[in-house]
């Protein structure tokens, strides 16, 4: 059987064509039944009593964490979610404020560096938006950060970020990294990037339950107290289950064979939307990623199109706002990221139905 067919015989059928993989995923029976389970759980032998019970599953969803980043001593948290992590990563951080990150920094992170008061330093990039490892050497020691943190993969874009070669340059000058991997977990190869802290989102590629996410750090990197106040907090352990099983799912799947089909995805994607007159297709084809965006035609409001894609077609795709990456984008895009089940079939419905909805 095919990693399609595995894929979409493992879900409920869906209503429509979902191709906002980089949003939310769909779940897996597995993974729903799980944390319906363990809910059920709580009901009949109690909450805390169910968590006890549920600690070799939440255990192996960190095991698998650890095996998907390749840092097998690594210190794994549930979090709500990406932003989560990073608000509290800089919140302990004790050194200085000064942070380096890309043009193209994810907008709700910049707002998070800037809460914890974090003077921003960008790091030099082309004209992709990628970071330019020709110039990241120099600047990192001309005005050293006292922290670096690299968007692996972008939500306004597929460009994929060196993150193995930024990890080595900060490690020549003893900087610290945290990697975001919302968009990269799940999709891209992230062992053994050489990171500090990786953080990452269950709902995206990874398919688990909305409201969760993941931090792995290198040990000692959080403070005792940081530490305890996440043991401490209140949390869906329901929905820790299904996110553990959701990995699990993917490791049995294989990594490297959904981070192949993905690469196939997008550029099956960017192909077809090639030639859909007056939208731009702003990555190469060949760009390792399955995350396609597209600026609209003048005078085209893209969140329409997205409405319009769902309400007159059953199709589901991402308006991406210039909020996304304020400092690089200059126009709104519409996001299309399908996860390995997409057929040409799929694509074919979505040509047709962008021209039809694109009203200039
Ligand atoms: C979605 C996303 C986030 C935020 O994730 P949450 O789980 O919603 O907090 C952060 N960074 C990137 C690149 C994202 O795509």
């Amino acid at each position: 059987m095919t990693l399609a067919q595995q894929w979409r015989d493992a879900r409920p059928p869906a209503a429509g064509v979902h191709l906002d993989s980089a949003a939310c995923s769909r779940q897996s029976v597995a993974a729903l039944e799980a944390a319906a389970q363990h809910a059920r759980h709580e009901a009949e032998v109690g909450g805390y009593v169910a968590a006890v019970a549920a600690a070799p599953v939440l255990d192996a969803g960190r095991a698998a964490t650890q095996a998907l980043i390749g840092m097998a001593d690594s210190e794994v948290f549930f979090t709500t979610g990406s932003n989560n992590a990073l608000d509290m990563l800089l919140s302990d951080w004790a050194g200085d404020r000064v942070i380096a990150c890309l043009t193209g920094e994810y907008g709700p992170n910049l707002a998070i560096m800037a809460r914890h008061g974090f003077e921003i330093r960008e790091l030099p990039v082309d004209g992709f938006g990628r970071l330019d490892l020709d110039a990241v050497g120099a600047a990192l020691s001309n005005d050293p950060p006292a922290l670096v943190h690299l968007t692996m993969l972008g939500s306004h874009s597929g460009v994929v970020q060196p993150a193995r070669e930024l990890a080595g340059a900060c490690r020549s000058q003893g900087l610290p990294l945290i990697i975001d991997a919302a968009q990269g977990f799940a999709h891209l190869d992230c062992t053994g990037i050489g990171a500090d802290a990786i953080y990452s989102s269950s709902r995206k590629w990874s398919a688990g339950p909305r409201g969760v996410g993941v931090l792995a750090t290198r040990p000692g990197l959080l403070s005792e107290d940081t530490q305890a106040r996440i043991a401490h907090a209140e949390t869906s352990v329901a929905n820790h289950v299904g996110f553990s099983v959701a990995i699990g799912e993917h490791i049995a799947a294989g990594p490297a064979n959904i981070q192949a089909r993905l690469r196939e995805v997008g550029a099956q994607t960017r192909r077809a939307l090639a030639d859909v007159a007056g939208w731009h297709v702003r990555e190469n084809v060949d760009e390792p990623s399955a995350i396609t965006t597209l600026t609209p035609p003048d005078g085209v409001d893209a969140a329409a199109v997205r409405a319009d894609l769902i309400v007159q077609h059953g199709i589901l795709t991402t308006f991406i706002g210039i909020e996304r990456a304020p400092k690089e984008m200059t126009r709104p895009a519409l996001r299309v990221s399908p996860h390995v089940d997409l057929t040409d079939d799929d694509l074919a419905l979505l040509v047709d139905a962008l021209v039809a909805v694109t009203r200039v």
